[in-house]
């Protein structure tokens, strides 16, 4: 098992030899062997890194360009996107441990977001005629923020990277990439697209490397922007760290999605959506809805029904057509699945199904997919992101009482409201704080805002309003 090594950064519209000489190891969750290296690069890395992102902003064509005539790069870059989509889905299945259908639809996630940036000139206004009460008048213009850091987690690397990069670069904005170290070979086949599609050099630039080195990122003073997606923990330190020069960020973090089930819901329309939105990808979802919210009343039946769903679901080497769930995605993430699964069993939740690694699968990082049942809002299973297949069924005796639990974590990412009818689900749904919520059904929206509440994040991606984040406002004045 292999996929190609990388031994160059892709800085200043070249593949360059790095200054450092550390490697990263890719290891592959599905038996723990180095499946692929990639340069590690250091402070004199970035420094070049963001000195070419900084020049190509600062004097280069790009920002200058029309934002019509940007479209034109953005459509090539999705273009070539498309033409990689076999190998990058390939690493990802190895680096990562995404089985087929799940790594087919992240890279088909990241198809639509070129294409979606590739079109926002059509539908946004960069510039517009103003007056104002007094009889002033003049224009406001939207300008690039300016040099933009790009960092990434390694859960869906080449969607991430594109629904953050396409705005930017719709924007104008220059680009220092930084994905992460668990999972950088597809990100390194994104930048041989966007190299493919004949940008100016310097307009995106990729350095790889781990938490210190994404944290110098941040701190470089010439870097404008910091558009970042992880965990809540980062965010917040990221955020913190900007504060010195009020920098500008967006962070899409963690979460914890309810999905709320009423009395009258119909079960066997909520099934097939519930089962694959809470371990699809084996729960490394920042939106999966890992809390189950169901009436007292109903919890056996619906326990008994996911019960056997689950049973049903083939947990498995990633590259088998017949494996719907691979590994979890690094040993790391597998100790702290199983940590928390142990948690739950100490809080006093009742382990329905799951818990342990699955026979015959040692060798990788698995988890069986698990449900805990009777669980209660105050349990750390039901409070803290898991990121992993394992879903609490918390039950709840009037729908007051379930709108408090699902409001009732730090996060605000997703979620989603099933009843016998839309009305109703649309009722209790707009009660609950979070960026996205499903009505009888569940997606992540990634061509539409995506975001969250609370502590899931600052900001919106997709459509106008992620391009807004990667925008000044100015007004001139007559
Ligand atoms: P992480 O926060 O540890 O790392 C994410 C990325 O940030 C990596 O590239 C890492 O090297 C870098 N990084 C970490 N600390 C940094 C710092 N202080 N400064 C700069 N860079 C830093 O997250 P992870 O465990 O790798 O990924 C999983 C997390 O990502 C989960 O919490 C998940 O919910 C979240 N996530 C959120 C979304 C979303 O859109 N809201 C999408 C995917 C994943």
């Amino acid at each position: 098992m292999s996929i190609r090594s990388f031994d160059k950064l892709f800085i200043d519209g070249a593949w360059v030899e790095p200054h450092s000489d550390s490697v990263i190891e890719v290891v592959s969750p599905i038996d723990n062997t180095v499946i692929a290296t990639v340069p590690e690069a250091d402070t004199e890395d970035l420094n070049r890194a963001v000195a070419a992102a900084r020049k190509a902003f600062d004097e280069g064509p790009w920002p200058r360009m029309s934002p019509q005539e940007r479209a034109g790069y953005l459509k090539r870059i999705g273009d070539e996107v498309v033409k990689r989509i076999p190998e990058m889905s390939e690493a990802f299945t190895v680096e990562i441990g995404a089985p087929a259908a799940v790594s087919a639809a992240f890279h088909d996630n990241a198809r639509k977001m070129w294409g979606d940036s590739s079109t926002l000139y059509e539908r946004f206004e960069f510039e517009e005629d103003r007056t104002w009460a007094d009889g002033g008048h003049g224009k406001l213009v939207r300008e690039p923020v300016g040099v933009a850091a790009v960092i990434i987690p390694w859960n869906g690397p080449v969607a991430t990277g594109s629904l953050k990069m396409g705005p930017a670069l719709a924007a104008g904005c220059t680009v220092v990439f930084k994905p992460a170290p668990e999972g950088p070979v597809s990100t390194m086949l994104l930048a041989e697209a966007i190299e493919a599609a004949g940008l100016p050099d310097g307009v995106v630039n990729l350095v790889t490397g781990g938490r210190e080195f994404g944290q110098q990122l941040v701190d470089h003073p010439d870097v404008d922007k910091v558009s970042f997606t992880g965990s809540t923990a980062a965010g917040r330190k990221i955020m913190a760290s900007v504060a010195d020069r009020i920098g500008r960020v967006s962070l899409e973090l963690g979460g914890k999605s309810a999905a709320v089930i009423t009395e009258d819901a119909p079960l066997e329309d909520v099934l097939s959506t519930l089962i694959f939105a809470g371990v699809a990808n084996s729960g490394q979802v920042c939106a999966a809805l890992t809390r189950v919210l169901v009436p007292r009343s109903r919890q056996d039946e619906v326990v008994s029904a996911m019960q056997e769903a689950y049973a049903g679901l083939t947990v498995g080497d990633p590259r088998e057509e017949t494996t719907v769930l691979g590994p979890l995605s690094s040993k790391r993430q597998q100790e702290r699945v199983l940590d928390y699964i142990k948690i739950g069993v100490d809080e006093g939740a009742r382990l329905v199904t799951g818990g342990g690694v699955p026979e015959g699968l040692d060798g990788g990082c698995y988890v069986e997919p698990t449900i805990f049942a009777d669980v209660t809002p105050d349990m750390r299973i039901a409070k803290e992101e898991i990121f992993g297949p394992v879903v609490s069924v918390i039950p709840y005796d009037s729908i007051d009482e379930a709108v408090d639990i699902a409001n009732g974590t730090e996060y605000g990412l997703s979620g989603a409201v099933y009843a016998k009818d839309d009305a109703t689900a649309e009722a209790i749904a707009r009660r609950i704080r979070t960026g996205q919520i499903g009505i009888n059904t569940w997606d992540m929206c990634v061509t539409q805002p995506f975001g969250g509440y609370k502590q899931s994040g600052l900001g919106r991606e997709g459509n106008v309003e992620g391009l807004g984040a990667f925008l000044e406002t100015k007004l001139l004045m007559r």
